[in-house]
């Protein structure tokens, strides 16, 4: 596919970027301040900022281009019913690691045999929020109080474990990001099914995967 990249040179965009030219695709890095010419192009992709994010979106929408969207902390409901009104898809994800969005499957599958359970997340110390996105996201999937630990150490990438406690028994589901090379097969996976989606907003990767 001919895709254009708002964010192409930074820190995920760059990972992504790589592996999406590994799988053949044809990629168009849009610079910030350019005049977003993204015409011609199968889809555009943003990992830049939630400022930046809606405006690129809404140029990329404006010149009939569908949208996949990478970038954290803003709103896409607006922007959902405009791609919706154009018959084109806006596709955004919090979290474009297939691992982690299974590991919060899975957890919400283990949450129904057991009651009890705790999240340990663990990232490098350069995270300053905490707990992490995933975390919260996960605690409020699996439903309860549930209590989250964060680690934050220099060595560490991006890890979490939800143990759960049993009668006579303990089941930990654990993911390790140790790239952000992980990021490009849930885009990767949007590419190859947004065509597929409806017109209009969907969120999160889990919907793609079956
Ligand atoms: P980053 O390293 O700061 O990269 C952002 C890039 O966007 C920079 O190269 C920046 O250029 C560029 N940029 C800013 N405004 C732009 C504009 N208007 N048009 C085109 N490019 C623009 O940040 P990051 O760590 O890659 O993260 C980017 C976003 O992706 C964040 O929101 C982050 O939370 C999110 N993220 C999501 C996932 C996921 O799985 N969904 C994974 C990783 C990151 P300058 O440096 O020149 O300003």
């Amino acid at each position: 596919m001919k895709v254009a990249f708002f964010g192409a040179e930074g820190k995920a965009g760059a990972a992504v970027v790589a592996r999406l030219a590994a799988a053949g695709h044809e990629v168009r890095g849009i610079e910030i301040g350019d005049e977003p010419d993204v015409a011609g192009c199968d889809a555009a992709i943003d990992f830049t900022t939630p400022e930046a994010a809606p405006q690129n979106v809404r140029a990329a929408l404006e010149q009939g281009v569908s949208c996949v969207v990478g970038t954290t902390g803003w709103d896409p409901a607006e922007l959902g019913a405009f791609a919706s009104e154009k018959g084109l898809r806006l596709f955004v994800a919090p979290n474009f690691s297939i691992g982690a969005v299974l590991m919060m499957r899975f957890a919400r599958e283990a949450a129904e045999h057991f009651p009890r359970a705790e999240i340990v997340e663990l990232h490098n110390e350069a995270k300053k929020d905490a707990p992490s996105g995933t975390a919260k996201a996960t605690a409020e999937a699996i439903g309860g109080n549930t209590v989250v630990h964060s680690v934050r150490l220099p060595g560490l990438v991006a890890h979490q474990e939800v143990i759960f406690g049993g009668e006579g028994q303990l089941l930990t589901i654990r993911h390790d990001t140790t790239g952000r090379e992980s990021f490009a097969d849930g885009v990767l996976l949007a590419l190859a099914k947004l065509d597929e989606l409806p017109p209009g907003l969907t969120v999160g990767l889990d919907t793609l995967l079956s």
